[in-house]
């Protein structure tokens, strides 16, 4: 008989490790997994390979569909969580519909962040996070012949790489509090704009958005410092933050994350979180740090399910491999090649 529903929102790496765990150490109980996005669990890093036409749409989703069936995990796409109560073990989804649980895994991760200097011109900026906006990219692609990133992470530089493979122009503010999960310094962004240069990359370095606007001939406007350009598109690469807003009210500890202890509990009894959305303790440093990166996710997630089950295991992450960017202690398993 299956008595305890434990619920894992995110299907993302870190959640979707947490379910195949979980279903191994707790074979009996009842797991459903919880996305906001109706897409199947996919391979985000991959995203920039399916834009440049490298890779097929069924080539990002590693999992059979009928996967979830055989481990008898409930997924539920396309639902969001808008609340949590961890004290009486319920959460709340958009449609008001209440869902009970024993046990919880946080796997939200995050959502590609625009600063408040580039609110303005959100809704002129491509961003990249989820399938349906690579297949907004793959769309807009198609009609335009220029693309300016504004950047630095990570991201932006795999989006290039395939624009670049496109053969479009391409322009390139660099943005330098964009570098996460990297840290700024002056000779990164001297290897970041040359590397950028002789792969035919029209650099603008550290120069100031003025303004964004639609050219009544369709294309975009981009006033920087006192130089105007006209572009095709917009993509805006500046780092993913947690996307926990809708736990405001829950009762969490949050920072940049959801605070968890190095076992990723959240100080609530069995309810753990994971993944890009967690911000870890470290005994020995004191102090807490965020993951970042596909690996790390998986691992946590790994971790988290376990501990769920009734283990005991510990995030270990040696204190050389965190370093502090903006303020935040940062450990990332991101790989990087251009
Ligand atoms: C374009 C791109 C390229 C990348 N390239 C690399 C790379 O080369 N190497 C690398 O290491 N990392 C890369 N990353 C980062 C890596 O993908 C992330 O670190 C990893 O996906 C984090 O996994 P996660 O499971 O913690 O979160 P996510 O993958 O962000 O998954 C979060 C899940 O939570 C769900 N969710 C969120 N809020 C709610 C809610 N309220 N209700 C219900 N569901 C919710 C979402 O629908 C999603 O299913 C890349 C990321 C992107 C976007």
């Amino acid at each position: 008989m299956k008595e305890e529903h434990f619920i894992i929102i995110g299907m993302g790496p870190s959640g979707t490790q947490a379910a195949f765990t979980l279903r191994k150490q707790a074979p009996d109980a009842r797991i459903t997994v919880m996305s906001k996005d109706a897409e199947r669990a996919f391979t985000p890093h991959m995203l920039p390979d399916y834009i440049a036409g490298k890779i097929s749409e069924e080539d990002l989703y590693p999992y059979d569909p009928s996967t979830w069936d055989e481990l008898d995990i409930h997924v539920r796409r396309g639902q969001r969580v808008t609340d949590v109560n961890p004290a009486n073990g319920y959460l709340l989804l958009d449609h008001r519909e209440v869902l009970r649980f024993a046990g919880l895994i946080l796997a939200v991760g995050g959502r590609p962040q625009i600063p408040e200097p580039f609110l303005p011109y959100q809704n002129l900026m491509f961003t990249l996070k989820t399938v349906q906006d690579a297949k907004r990219w793959t769309r807009k692609l198609r009609e335009v012949d220029s693309v300016l990133v504004i950047g630095g992470d990570l991201t932006s530089l795999a989006v290039t790489k395939a624009i670049l493979h496109l053969e479009k122009r391409v322009f390139f503010l660099i943005n330098k509090d964009a570098f996460w999960p990297l840290r700024y310094d002056k000779e990164l962004m001297e290897e970041f704009s040359n590397r950028l240069s002789e792969r035919g990359v029209e650099v603008i370095p550290s120069g100031r958005l003025k303004s964004l606007f639609r050219e009544v001939n369709g294309k975009i406007g981009c006033q920087i410092d006192n130089r105007s350009l006209q572009v095709g598109m917009v993509g805006a690469f500046l780092g993913l933050a947690p996307d926990i807003r809708f736990l405001t009210r829950s009762g969490f500890s949050m920072d940049r994350g959801i605070l968890v202890d190095e076992y990723l509990n959240t100080g609530f009894e069995g309810i753990y979180a994971t993944g890009d959305c967690a911000q870890v303790y470290h005994p020995e440093l004191r102090d807490y740090w965020v993951s970042i990166g596909y690996e790390n996710a998986v691992t946590l997630g790994r971790i988290a399910a376990f501990n769920l089950a009734g283990c005991r295991v510990q995030a270990k992450v040696s204190g050389e491999s965190i370093f502090k960017v903006r303020e935040v202690n940062v450990n990332t398993s991101w790989w990087a090649e251009f």
